[in-house]
């Protein structure tokens, strides 16, 4: 069995996997010590993951019926993240494995928001098409076997993630911190249609699998002020729905051309924004059409958790890979060509 830790940002996850079966996991969030601030306080969520580092594992042992001696490997996320909120997962899961006497594995934070799918539709197909739509990233990937071969990128976002520009925009309608989930419930009562948001990168002359979402960002600001200097309320619900749909289509858009270039049967739509509804309910009327498998994990396992980062261990121990020693570092900004970060170096 393997413990996952991860610490990335502002959630304290622990996780416990075994051959492909999520058997318990344990999230705490520092999220109500950073909404005043409007966005996470590194140095905040670096003492919460200290606070909570030892609680979570254990409430993730307690929730799956288990004990310390079953844990056969920890995989804990090494990058990219916040550097004092990423150094206290890796040095509670450095411990953890030198006092277990079990292998450990560092895993990159994004492989664990693809692999979290895995716990619930088995095995991905290979070939597989991944749009990842957090908030920092904001990437179409194909991926092969995740935890043996490369992962190619097809395209990532120029400026603002998708993530970040529901929470910036969130904040400038004036909606509780953090943004995306509170613009996806005022979204409910608005009319997509009302107002009329670019696409941005979508034109024939734009690269078709970038992404840009800054400027929707400003369009979005724009008409906010203009509605508040005219003196007039702000239709909140209307912008939230018209913001959402703009998101959703562009995403989703690029993601089904990708898979119709390149032959992909399935498509897999992960991250923290892969939990907004209109995202979710737009691939699945495009992918249908388009008749492409359509995979999503389960809501709570969208945003950061500890399950994700044990799944990735366990297919990296499934496929044999080599662990990452016990003088392994930190990487804040680990680009995504593997799943394993920091696996042995030869010879040692
Ligand atoms: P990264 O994974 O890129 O390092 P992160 O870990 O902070 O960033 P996640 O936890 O994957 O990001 O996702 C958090 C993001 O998802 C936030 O930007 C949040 O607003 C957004 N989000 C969560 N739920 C929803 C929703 N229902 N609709 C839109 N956005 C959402
Ligand atoms: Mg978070
Ligand atoms: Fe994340």
């Amino acid at each position: 069995m393997v413990l996952g830790i991860e610490s990335s940002c502002d959630e304290t996850g622990a996780g416990l996997v075994r051959e492909g079966r999520l058997l318990g996991h344990a999230v705490a969030s520092s999220m109500d010590e950073h909404a005043r601030f409007g966005g996470v306080v590194p140095e905040i969520a670096a003492r919460a993951h200290v606070h909570a580092a030892a609680p979570v594992v254990r409430a993730a042992l307690a929730d799956a019926g288990l004990a310390m001696r079953d844990i056969g490997a920890v995989a804990v996320t090494t990058g990219p993240g916040l550097s004092g909120a990423l150094q206290v997962g890796v040095s509670a899961a450095k411990g953890l494995a030198y006092a277990l006497g079990v292998p450990l594995y560092g895993v990159h934070h994004l492989a664990g928001h693809v692999a979290v799918d895995t716990l619930e539709h088995g095995p991905l197909p290979n070939p597989c098409v991944v749009l990842i739509v957090s908030g920092g990233h904001t990437s179409l990937l194909l991926v092969r076997d995740l935890a043996r071969d490369p992962i190619a990128h097809l395209g990532d976002t120029l400026d603002d993630a998708a993530g970040e520009c529901f929470d910036k925009v969130a904040r400038v309608f004036g909606l509780p911190y953090p943004g995306g989930p509170a613009v996806d419930r005022a979204a409910r009562a608005g009319d997509p249609r009302a107002v009329a948001f670019p696409r941005p990168l979508t034109g024939p002359r734009d690269a078709a699998y970038a992404f840009s979402f800054s400027g929707l960002k400003t369009a979005a600001a724009r008409w906010a002020e203009q509605h508040r200097a005219s003196g007039r309320e702000l239709p909140v619900a209307d912008g939230a729905a018209a913001l959402q749909e703009a998101v959703a289509d562009v995403l989703t858009r690029k993601a089904v051309a990708a898979c119709a270039e390149y032959g992909v049967g399935t498509l897999v739509v992960v991250g923290g924004v892969a939990a907004n509804s209109r995202v979710r309910a737009l691939a699945e009327e495009r992918c249908a059409a388009a008749g492409i498998a359509l995979r999503v994990p389960p809501l709570s396992l969208c945003t950061d958790n500890g399950a994700m980062v044990a799944a990735v261990g366990d297919l990296l121990v499934r496929a044999g890979a080599e662990p990452a020693p016990l003088d392994v570092s930190i990487d804040p900004s680990a680009p995504l060509h593997r799943a394993a970060l920091h696996p042995r170096a030869r010879g040692r």
